[in-house]
C-alpha cells in the first residue's frame, strides 16, 4: 500500500481497519539468487536497492532475531558527510544525496531532519585540522562551514565558551547534516524490498556456510540449509564472527558503544553538537529527549550492553561542554556493537570465495551510510564490479597496507584501560608502556 493524505483519509474515515502490515513475514524458501545475512540497515537497504536497481528480487534477507534489533536501532541517529580522505567522502556524500531524497524514494517517513552537524575546536591546531577537514569536503563538492567563535555562539549560546581547559574557539559546520529516525530507516527499507519481492525471514540464525568448489552455495542457518548462487554478509557488530564461520579472519573487532536519553526537554538544542575535547556528542529527538554519546568500552565484547566507566566518562565530557546538562535527569541508556576496522573505514568487496561478500567495518559511522552502503552493494552483488563510491574500500588494503587512516593516528580501535583510581589509560604509541606497566602491575596481584 502507498501512503498519501487520501490512504491516510480513508482509513482515518474507516477506523484505521486496513492497514497491512509493513512487510511479509516470510517463510525461508530452499534456494534464492542472492541471501543477505543480517536484516540491519545495511541489509535492507541493499536488497531494497538490489530489486529497485538491478531487477534482482528473488531475494532473502536472514535475520537471527527481529528486524531493527540490531545497532540500526541503537545508534544515535546523526548522519553526516563530513569526511576526511578521498576513500571514504564519495561513499558518505552518495550516501547523504540518498537520505535527501529517501522518504519520497521509498514513501516511509524516516524524520529526516538536516538540522546541522557542529564539530567544535578547543586549539589552534584543532582548528587547522578542521580547515584542512572543510576544504577536503568542499573539494568533493560537500558542503563545510569554519566558525569561529562568534559564529558558534550565534548558533548556540549555552555551551561552555570559557571552560579553562577546554575553551571553545570555534566548530566545524556541516547544515547537511542532521538526524534521522532510526528505527523508521529498517522499516522503510523493509517494507519497499518486500513489495517488490524480496523475503524478509526473521528468526533465521545462519549457522555455517556451504561452499563447493571455492564456490558459495547457500547457507546453514537454525531454519535449515537454504541453497544461494550469491551470500552476503551485512552483520556489523557479528562481522568477525560470521565471517568465521565462511573461514575468514577480519581485520575487525568488536566493541560496545553506549548511548543515553534524558527526560524529555523543551526544545534547547537546533542541531547536533560533538565536543572535540573528549568524546561526547549530543543532539534533541523531536520529543524533547537529550540523546548523546560518547566513547566505546575500551575492551573486545559481543554483548550489546556496557559499563559504568563510560557512562562516568560521557557525562564528564557533558558538564565540560555545556554544565546546564547536570540538571537533566536520564531516562534510558543501551549499549550496541561497532565492528572497528584498523584503520576507522568500511569494506565493501568481494571474498576469496567465489560468490561471497562482505559489508563491514562501520566503526562509529555506519548508520548515516546505510543508503550509500546498501546503493554501492547492491551494485557490486548484482554486477560484480565496485560501484565508483565505494571502489576503496577494499578488503585486500590490510595486506597491502593501502589503508585508508581517516583519523590518521595508526591502527584502531585504541582501547582504553581504567585503572582501580579511575585514571583512564589510551593505549597509543606514547602510552601504552604506561598501560603496559599498569597491565604488569595488575597480573603482579
Ligand atoms: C550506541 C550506538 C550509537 C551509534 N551512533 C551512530 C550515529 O550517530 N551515526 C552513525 O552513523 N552510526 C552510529 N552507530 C553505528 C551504526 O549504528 C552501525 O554502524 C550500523 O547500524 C551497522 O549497520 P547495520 O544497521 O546493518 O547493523 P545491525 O542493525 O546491527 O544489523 C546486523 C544484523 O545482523 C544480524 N545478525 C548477526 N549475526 C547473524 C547471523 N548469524 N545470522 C543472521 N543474522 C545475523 C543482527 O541480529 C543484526 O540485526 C552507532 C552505534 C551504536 C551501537
Amino acid at each position: 500500500m502507498r501512503y498519501s493524505l487520501t490512504s491516510l483519509l480513508i482509513n482515518a474515515l474507516t477506523g484505521h481497519k486496513s492497514w497491512k502490515p509493513q512487510w511479509r513475514d516470510a517463510e525461508p524458501q530452499d534456494g534464492y539468487d542472492v541471501v543477505i545475512v543480517g536484516g540491519g540497515g545495511h541489509g535492507l537497504a541493499t536488497a531494497y536497492y538490489l530489486a529497485k536497481e538491478h531487477g534482482i528480487t528473488n531475494v532473502a534477507v536472514l535475520e537471527k532475531a527481529w528486524i531493527g534489533s540490531g545497532n540500526v536501532g541503537r545508534n544515535t541517529t546523526i548522519v553526516r558527510s563530513n569526511y576526511l580522505l578521498p576513500g571514504n567522502i564519495p561513499l558518505y556524500e552518495l550516501s547523504m544525496k540518498l537520505w535527501e531524497g529517501l522518504e519520497q524514494n521509498f514513501n516511509y517517513n524516516a524524520m529526516i531532519s538536516q538540522r546541522g552537524v557542529l564539530n567544535l575546536y578547543h586549539s589552534d591546531g584543532q582548528r587547522d585540522a578542521y580547515a584542512r577537514r572543510g576544504n577536503a569536503m568542499r573539494i568533493h563538492r560537500v558542503d563545510a562551514e569554519l566558525l569561529d567563535q562568534v559564529g558558534v555562539r550565534k548558533l548556540y549560546p549555552f555551551l561552555n565558551f570559557d571552560n579553562a581547559r577546554f575553551p571553545i574557539q570555534g566548530g566545524l559546520l556541516q547544515r547537511r547534516g542532521g538526524t534521522v529516525r532510526h528505527d523508521a530507516v529498517a522499516w522503510g527499507y523493509a517494507r519497499g524490498a518486500s513489495d517488490r519481492g524480496v523475503d524478509i525471514v526473521q528468526n533465521c540464525e545462519v549457522t555455517g556456510f556451504c561452499f563447493d568448489n571455492g564456490r558459495v552455495t547457500g547457507v546453514q542457518t537454525s531454519r535449515g540449509l537454504i541453497r544461494a548462487k550469491k551470500v552476503a554478509i551485512a552483520v556489523a557488530g557479528n562481522s568477525s564472527r560470521v565471517a568465521a564461520m565462511a573461514g575468514m579472519r577480519l581485520p575487525i573487532e568488536s566493541h560496545v558503544i553506549q548511548a543515553f536519553v534524558s527526560e524529555g526537554l523543551k526544545p534547547i538544542i537546533p542541531g547536533v553538537i560533538t565536543f572535540g575535547a573528549g568524546h561526547f556528542y549530543i543532539s534533541q529527538s523531536d520529543k524533547g529527549g537529550l540523546v548523546f554519546g560518547g566513547d566505546i568500552d575500551g575492551y573486545n565484547s559481543y554483548a550489546q550492553r556496557g559499563n559504568l566507566p563510560v557512562v562516568e566518562d560521557v557525562c564528564e565530557g557533558g558538564m565540560a561542554l555545556m554544565p546546564a546538562i547536570g540538571r537533566a535527569r536520564i531516562l534510558r541508556n543501551w549499549g550496541g556493537l561497532l565492528d572497528m576496522t584498523m584503520d576507522g573505514s568500511p569494506i565493501i568487496d568481494r571474498t576469496a570465495t567465489e560468490g561471497l561478500y562482505l559489508n563491514a567495518g562501520w566503526c562509529y559511522g555506519g548508520f548515516k551510510a546505510t543508503p550509500g552502503s546498501g546503493f554501492a552493494f547492491a551494485h557490486l552483488i548484482a554486477r560484480d564490479a565496485p560501484h565508483p563510491a565505494a571502489v576503496h574500500l577494499r578488503l585486500d588494503r590490510f595486506r597491502t597496507g593501502h589503508v585508508i587512516d581517516e583519523k590518521g593516528q595508526g591502527a584502531q580501535p585504541l582501547p582504553v584501560l581504567w585503572t582501580p583510581r579511575r585514571r583512564r589509560i589510551q593505549l597509543s604509541r606514547r602510552c601504552d608502556t604506561e598501560a603496559a606497566r599498569y597491565r604488569r602491575r595488575r597480573c603482579r596481584h
